[in-house]
């Protein structure tokens, strides 16, 4: 009820939801009778949840931020959805975000932006900007986010909350309307380490309905995240910082909050190791070759016959109605992308394009395998800037694009990421992130090291 109370005070402001789930209020009443009557429950049992519009859910649209998936619903629930929804976890509604989760700040969403609630005038981050301001506007405990190239933790940086963009395949994508394949994570926002973990914990583990979910038997992330708050964990604890990351690409307030949040750790026993990982920086290119290649094929689907919006053309052919109804139903970063992406794959640009960024991934992949030979986790800070004003990057995409430098890396390399607070920036007083990195499959080690510089 309270948090039903907070949207109806501050969404019309912040328009962090899309829809708001009209029986939350019942699947709560329904737990806290479950609950009377001496069932156990899990911890999370009755908490709160805002849901990212790109998982699909039965009991409301589901429509990926884009216009031809108006009030479209679905048969099945997403598996996280399923799995928290087992677990007692209650759905809130479902959170804005950049059309199909292509953008850095939530104003390619067709339904409008949602506002930062640090300052309205300012962006949210993106693609997952509603989960994130849902979380940091108090109108939601816990969020479910997607991050395919930073759209978890780059929300987090600019909203002072903390995400985490799981291993590659530690989380299932089933019902989860799919961007890029081979980059899309499901993952938790949430303003706590161990509130996030908790939520990881209900949400991961295999699922047979995604070909590439890891069969793995996972520890528990809640025990690492109180480990790590009780624990001795920074001491002899080896942070890489990137060598190559240049110190001028970052505003000041971010590179400080930074370098500060190095010497806490360090201050806690921890040591700072320089390592070079020389492909980081092909990372953004890279990633916008396959990105839009995936992402084309992707959404050849929304072709008007089998989901959503249908444009009607009086006498006109089927492929008439096809190329009206993506017309008008695709917003312009969408179509940018299909553009981009069919060109990258077109016979006889295959192989310079789509061949040379999967090589250069695979560099990537390598530069990661070098660095963890010496190093436990990787340091960076989660964005170059803290939140921009509404407006300032919509019409070059290329500055929207280096929003994810240090975030894209790791949806490339597959490894596990984690943005937490570290502060705010001195010059405009907003929210600063510190990104850590680890090898794939050590999502728990992440959880232990940022509990305990929380
Ligand atoms: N901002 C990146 C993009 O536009 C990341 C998106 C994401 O992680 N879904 O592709």
């Amino acid at each position: 009820r309270a948090h039903l109370d907070r949207i109806a005070a501050v969404d019309g402001d912040v328009h962090a939801f899309l829809h708001v789930n009209e029986h939350a209020l019942d699947v709560a009443a329904d737990i806290d009778r479950r609950r009377a009557a001496g069932e156990h429950l899990s911890a999370v049992a009755g908490v709160p949840l805002a849901i990212k519009d790109v998982l699909v859910t039965t009991d409301m649209p589901s429509t990926s931020g884009s216009k031809i998936l108006e009030g479209y619903m679905s048969p099945y629930d997403a598996t996280v959805v399923a799995r928290a929804r087992a677990a007692g976890l209650v759905p809130l509604g479902k959170t804005n975000m950049d059309e199909f989760a292509m953008g850095s700040s939530t104003e390619h969403s067709a339904f409008g932006p949602t506002r930062n609630p640090w300052d309205l005038e300012r962006i949210p981050g993106g693609s997952g900007g509603g989960s994130a301001a849902a979380v940091a506007a108090f109108e939601a405990p816990l969020a479910l986010g997607s991050d395919t190239g930073g759209s978890i933790r780059q929300p987090a940086h600019v909203t002072g909350t903390v995400g985490l963009k799981p291993t590659y395949g530690g989380v299932s994508r089933y019902g989860a309307i799919a961007l890029a394949s081979s980059l899309d994570q499901v993952g938790p926002v949430a303003r706590t380490v161990l509130d996030s973990a908790l939520l990881h914990d209900v949400i991961g583990g295999h699922d047979p309905h995604d070909a590439t979910s890891l069969t793995d038997l996972w520890p528990s992330f809640a025990e690492a995240a109180r480990e790590g708050a009780r624990g001795d964990v920074l001491k002899g604890l080896r942070v890489g910082v990137i060598s190559e990351l240049p110190d001028d690409g970052f505003q000041s307030g971010v590179s400080a909050s930074f370098r500060s949040a190095l010497a806490t750790m360090e201050a806690h026993g921890a040591e700072i190791v320089e390592v070079s990982a020389p492909h980081f920086e092909y990372g953004v290119a890279a990633y916008y070759l396959i990105l839009p290649a995936e992402a084309s094929s992707n959404l050849a689907k929304f072709d008007s016959v089998r989901f959503g919006l249908r444009v009607e053309v009086p006498g006109g052919t089927v492929e008439d109605v096809m190329a009206a109804t993506r017309e008008r139903g695709f917003g312009d970063e969408v179509k940018r992308r299909i553009i981009l992406g069919t060109y990258a794959l077109s016979a006889g640009y295959y192989d310079a394009y789509y061949g040379s960024a999967q090589k250069v991934r695979t560099l990537i992949q390598q530069d990661f395998d070098a660095a963890f030979a010496h190093v436990d986790v990787i340091a960076t800070p989660s964005a170059p800037t803290t939140a921009f004003r509404l407006g300032e990057k919509i019409d070059d995409p290329m500055q929207m694009y280096l929003n994810d430098v240090t975030t894209i890396p790791a949806n490339l390399a597959g490894v596990p990421g984690i943005s937490i607070p570290s502060g705010l920036a001195e010059e405009d007083g907003l929210p600063v992130g510190i990104q850590f990195l680890a090898p794939a499959r050590e999502d728990a080690r992440l959880y232990r090291v940022a509990a305990a510089l929380e």
